[in-house]
């Protein structure tokens, strides 16, 4: 296939993918398509980026439109990566009216969501976690959906969510075309296939050198207590949008407010984050209304926003894949990009495992190993300006505590309060965020396994609360 116009697509569709402007098909959709609108399931091996939204949209939306009783399920492992894919579908939907495609996420409130489902859509695009509280629920049944993608599959894995899966799949028709994506191909992921994916096409999208990203890697050995006057003189003398990695929830709260209040427009995401100030982040970035955004790992995959100039990790990833995605943020749709790591001493035991990857996947990559100059011989930091941090968004509790706290009759010290530590991590992890990001609570089942219950530090209720202003505070 050399354009999407040799297919045999529905004149509605066809406009919307018109509307998009997209002619030529990428890669993956030429290899995938024609054979997954006859009917094959499908495994595919491609990156994010590579167009596989519309590689596995199209196929859906014109299996749809033939049979009015199918239905379809697109499952995905985070929040952004719902909101964008559903973004897609939505595009390619626009001329196509009663499909109806709902997102089901967790991290904000059911009562939408059980509004959304009530008007019958035929296309869900959800995190599994919440896609799973409503099955238990029964606002979704899963009987007609016969047509199911499971995008960034090991993405899904790292996260925890295959128990999640797998009970999904039970619910799901025996008959169905299924399509699975994923950027590696672990063990797990083969087994998985051979268990639900009968006879699947196998598709594998290896980026060209051409099609290589440019991204140029340097490190900064450095004190941790080093770390904030290099980030500042590292962001001064760069052009372009910046995303930090740190490696807590709390260290991204702490760097964001720092850079504040030297007036650096920035941002933070990650899982201690309601969906909504998430979204506002991200979609700031996005637009370029803010220039730096710091994130743990939840943003390492899946988000593609183009202009991303920069990567600093500010802290080295826990798990050493991640590097690989965290450095892919940049670099995107054709631009050239650079990577810079922060290495303490503690890392270095972290950067060989880096290293030892990146020659085991053949990216013999070279990297500009550089030690910042000792704290001792450099100038002294500007003093920041006072109070600019005051315009990061705070943490505001709801309106009976607030008035609680105003007429001292509750013993919060709201303007004391602890850095975000909790309600999402368990007692038998360690405490720091880190947890609580890799198994969002809001994508778990909340009901379905007792084991993933969170664990909320006491609190009191404050006088006049409802019992769920209480919950949501
Ligand atoms: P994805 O991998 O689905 O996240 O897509 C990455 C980017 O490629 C998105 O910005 C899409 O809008 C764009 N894209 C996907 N398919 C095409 C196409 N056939 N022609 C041009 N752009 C495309």
């Amino acid at each position: 296939m050399k354009t999407f116009s040799e297919l045999n697509l529905v004149e509605p569709l066809k406009k919307s993918i018109e509307a998009l402007g997209f002619t030529i098909p990428t890669p993956i959709q030429a290899l995938s398509v024609p054979a997954t609108l006859l009917g094959k399931n499908m495994i595919g091996v491609a990156q994010t980026g590579s167009g596989k939204t519309a590689a596995f949209s199209i196929p859906m939306i014109t299996a749809l439109i033939k049979n009015p009783q199918l239905n379809g399920l697109v499952l995905v492992p985070t929040r952004e990566l719902a909101d964008q894919v559903c973004e897609v579908i939505r595009s390619l939907t626009k001329f196509v009216p009663l499909l109806n495609p709902v997102m089901l996420i967790g991290g904000v409130a059911m009562g939408p969501q059980f509004r959304d489902l009530k008007r019958n859509p035929r296309i869900i695009v959800a995190t599994p976690g919440r896609l799973m509280d409503h099955m238990g629920r029964k606002s979704v049944r899963l009987i007609n959906f016969g047509f199911v993608v499971l995008d960034e599959a090991d993405r899904m894995l790292d996260m925890g969510f295959l128990p999640q899966i797998e009970r999904i799949f039970l619910q799901l028709p025996r008959q169905r075309q299924t399509l699975l994506f994923s950027a590696t191909m672990p063990v797990q992921i083969l087994k998985l296939t051979h268990k639900y994916i009968e006879n699947p096409l196998q598709v594998k999208i290896e980026s060209t050198p051409e099609q290589a990203p440019k991204i140029s890697q340097k490190t900064i050995e450095i004190s941790q207590n080093n770390k904030n006057d290099i980030l500042l003189d590292e962001i001064n003398t760069r052009v372009g949008s910046i995303l930090i990695f740190t490696g807590t929830q709390h260290r991204a709260d702490r760097v964001a407010r720092f850079l504040l209040s030297y007036a650096i427009k920035s941002d933070r995401i990650h899982g201690g984050r309601s969906q909504a100030q998430r979204k506002r982040a991200l979609d700031e970035f996005r637009s370029e209304t803010i220039r730096v955004l710091v994130a743990t790992d939840i943003a390492a995959r899946g988000i593609d926003v183009d202009h991303v100039a920069h990567v600093i990790n500010y802290d080295l990833p826990r798990a050493s894949e991640d590097y690989v995605h965290r450095i892919g943020r940049t670099g995107r749709a054709g631009r050239e990009g650079q990577a810079l790591s922060f290495i303490s001493g503690e890392d270095k035991g972290k950067w060989k495992a880096i290293q030892r990857l990146m020659k085991q996947s053949g990216k013999h990559d070279f990297v500009e190993q550089v030690v910042a100059a000792p704290a001792s011989s450099r100038a002294p930091r500007p003093a920041p300006v006072q109070g600019l941090e005051r315009t990061m968004s705070p943490h505001r509790p709801s309106a009976p505590y607030r008035k609680a706290a105003a007429d001292k009759k509750t013993s919060r010290p709201f303007d004391r309060r602890e850095p975000y530590a909790g309600g999402r991590e368990r007692r038998d992890q360690p405490r720091g965020g880190f947890y609580g990001d890799q198994k969002e609570q809001g994508d778990r089942p909340s009901q379905a396994t007792g084991a993933n219950k969170p664990v909320f530090p006491r609190r009191e209720r404050a006088p006049g609360a409802t019992r769920r202003e209480f919950k949501r505070w």
